[in-house]
């Protein structure tokens, strides 16, 4: 599944961390960030952590992107 994060949502709560943390990790600032790359779309694996992550960021500053 493809995720995209906006940064400018994120209030580097840390929370996606707690429930993902192979998939989101953070800039020195807090801001999230995928584990692996710098880009603001990734694809990752389809895994339950990931959807309660995506689901559960308060300012939904991670978005499932639907791919046809
Ligand atoms: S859960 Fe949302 S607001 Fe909190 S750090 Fe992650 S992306 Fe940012």
């Amino acid at each position: 599944m493809k995720i995209k994060i906006i940064p400018d949502k994120c209030i580097a709560c840390g929370l996606c961390h707690v429930n993902a943390p192979r998939i989101f990790d953070y800039h020195d600032n807090g801001i999230v960030k995928f584990y692996t790359t710098s880009a603001l779309e990734a694809e990752v694996p389809t895994d339950d952590h990931t959807i309660t992550a995506v689901k559960k960021c308060p300012t939904a500053a991670l978005q499932l992107v639907k791919t046809k």
